[in-house]
C-alpha cells in the first residue's frame, strides 16, 4: 500500500531521492518504513495545513514532529526571520539575541540558572550527559527503554534482559564499550530503579529521562516516579537530567516540572524553542553549568549556536504563546479533541486507549493501559497501518507510525478537529 501512484510528482521525486539519500530522507521516520509505503514531498503549508507537490492538501497533526505549535509559516516569525537576516544571517560573535533568550529561558523554567545553545536536541542531550560526567567524575548514566534522547553514542542503547544488565548498541557503530556505560531500565519500575541505584549508585552520574516519555507513544509517569528520580540521585550525589526537547515550551512556559512541581539538576530543550529554526538549549543549576568551556573543564562548542535567525524565530513564538495566552488555549483544544476522539472509537467499539496532556495526543489501537513500551507495543499494527492510510487518503496526516505523538498547534480550530473526527468516523467505517 503506498500514497503514491507511480504518476505523481511525490513518487517521481522518491525514485530520484533514493538515488542519492540513503532511503531517500534526512531522518528515518520520514520513510513512512512503519506503515509501509512512500513518503509525500510537501510544497508549502501554512497554518494547520499542508499541501503536497501535486497539489493534494492535509490537515496537519505533527507539525515538523513538534517546533510548529503556532502552526506552519505563522507571520509573526516569517517577519521577524526577514527582517533579522537583513542584518546579517550568522556571525560567529555574540548577538543580543542570546542573551535576551537566556533570559527567556530562565524567567519561564525556574530550575534553569544558565543556559547554553546548542543546534538541536540531539547536542543537548548529548552535551547534558558529558557535563554530567564531568560534573560527578563519575561514566555511568541511567536512561529508560522507550525514551529517545536523540542520536548520540550513549543515549542510542537499549535494554539488555534484566534490569541490571548494561546496555546494548542500539545502532550499529556504537561501540560496546561506550553503551556498557549506559543502564537501560523498564519506565515506571521503581523497585528496579531503586536496584540499579543499591548495586552501583556511587557509579551513576545521571538519570536522563524524557519528562513525559513520547516517543513511544505517550506515556505518564505513575504517581511518584518522578519524586523518586528526584529523591534518589540526590541521595546517591548524581544528577537527574529531564529532556524536555518535546515537552519544553508546549506544555506550558516550565514545561512538565512546572506541571509536576519539579527541579531537575539539568534540563534539554529543542523543537518549539527554534521556532522551526535548528535549535537546541541545555540548562540547569548555575554550579554545574559552570563546568562547561570556557570556564570549566567539560568541552561543548558549535559554530552556529545562538545565531540570531534562530534565536529571534524562537523568541518570536515564546512571545507569542505568552502573548495570546497560548497554552491554555492549546489545553482546551486538546481537550476538546480527546473527548471527541474517545466518543467516537467508543460508539465504534474499538478497543484503544488515549492519552493526552495539553496539544500533545496519541491514540492506541490497545485494550489495556499503557504503563510503558511494553504496552505501546500491543497495539493492533494491522489496523492503525489501514487508518493512517485512510485519513492521508481523505486529507489527515497523522504520524506514519504508531509509535509517535501528535500534535495540535494553535492554527488548528474546533471546525478543523470536527473535520478531522468525521475523517477518522468514515475510515473507521470503511476497515
Ligand atoms: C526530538 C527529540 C530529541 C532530539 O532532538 P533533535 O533536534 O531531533 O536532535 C531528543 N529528545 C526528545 C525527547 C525528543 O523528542
Amino acid at each position: 500500500m503506498t500514497s503514491n501512484s507511480p504518476a505523481t510528482i511525490s513518487s517521481k521525486l522518491f525514485a530520484v531521492a533514493k538515488e542519492l539519500i540513503p532511503g531517500g530522507v534526512n531522518s528515518p521516520v520520514r520513510a513512512f518504513r512503519n506503515v509501509g509505503g512512500e513518503p509525500f514531498f510537501v510544497r508549502r503549508a501554512k497554518g494547520c495545513r499542508i499541501e503536497d507537490v501535486d497539489g493534494k492538501t492535509y490537515i496537519d497533526y505533527i507539525g515538523s514532529w513538534g517546533p510548529n505549535i503556532l502552526g506552519h509559516a505563522p507571520t509573526v516569525i516569517t517577519n521577524i526571520i526577514h527582517e533579522v537576516a537583513k542584518d546579517g544571517i550568522s556571525f560567529g560573535i555574540p548577538n543580543p539575541f542570546e542573551v535576551e533568550m537566556a533570559r527567556t529561558i530562565r524567567d519561564w523554567v525556574p530550575s534553569v540558572q544558565k543556559v547554553r545553545m546548542c543546534n538541536s536536541g540531539t547536542e543537548a542531550t548529548m552535551s547534558a550527559i558529558r557535563l554530567a560526567r564531568g560534573f560527578t567524575r563519575r561514566d555511568k548514566i541511567v536512561k529508560f527503554d522507550g525514551c529517545y534522547h536523540g542520536h548520540s553514542d550513549s543515549l542510542l542503547v537499549a535494554a539488555g534482559s534484566g534490569a541490571l544488565t548494561h546496555g546494548e548498541p542500539d545502532s550499529a557503530g556504537v561501540p560496546k564499550d561506550f553503551a556498557k556505560h549506559t543502564l537501560v531500565l523498564p519506565y515506571n519500575d521503581p523497585a528496579a530503579l531503586e536496584a540499579v541505584f543499591a548495586a552501583c549508585g556511587e557509579q551513576i552520574a545521571a538519570i536522563i529521562v524524557e519528562s513525559y516519555p513520547a516517543n513511544a507513544g505517550l506515556v505518564f509517569p505513575r504517581p511518584g516516579f518522578l519524586d523518586l528520580l528526584s529523591s534518589i540521585t540526590k541521595k546517591y550525589g548524581a544528577l537527574l537530567i529531564f529532556d524536555e526537547v518535546m515537552t519544553g515550551f508546549r506544555l506550558g512556559k516550565a514545561g512538565v516540572q512546572g506541571l509536576e512541581n519539579l527541579t531537575p539538576d539539568l534540563s534539554c530543550f529543542g523543537k518549539v524553542i527554534g521556532g522551526g529554526l535548528p535549535v537546541g538549549a541545555f540548562g540547569g543549576r548555575a554550579d554545574v553549568m559552570d563546568y562547561l568551556a570556557p570556564i570549566g573543564p567539560v568541552y561543548q562548542a558549535g559554530t552556529l549556536s545562538g545565531n540570531p535567525l534562530a534565536m529571534a524565530a524562537g523568541l518570536a513564538q515564546l512571545r507569542e504563546l505568552e502573548k495570546s495566552s497560548g497554552f491554555a488555549r492549546l489545553d482546551a483544544l486538546g481537550a476538546y479533541f480527546e473527548k471527541g476522539l474517545r466518543a467516537l472509537l467508543t460508539a465504534k467499539g474499538i478497543p484503544h486507549r488515549v492519552n493526552r496532556v495539553g496539544s500533545m495526543f496519541c491514540l492506541f489501537f490497545v485494550d489495556r493501559d499503557i504503563i510503558n513500551v511494553s504496552d505501546v507495543m500491543q497495539q493492533d499494527l494491522a489496523l492503525f497501518k489501514k487508518f493512517f492510510w485512510g485519513c492521508l487518503a481523505k486529507g489527515v496526516y497523522i504520524a506514519p507510525s504508531p509509535y509517535e505523538t501528535g500534535f495540535l498547534s494553535l492554527a488548528h480550530s474546533e471546525a478543523d478537529l470536527d473535520d478531522t473526527l468525521s475523517v477518522f468516523a468514515e475510515v473507521l467505517a470503511e476497515i
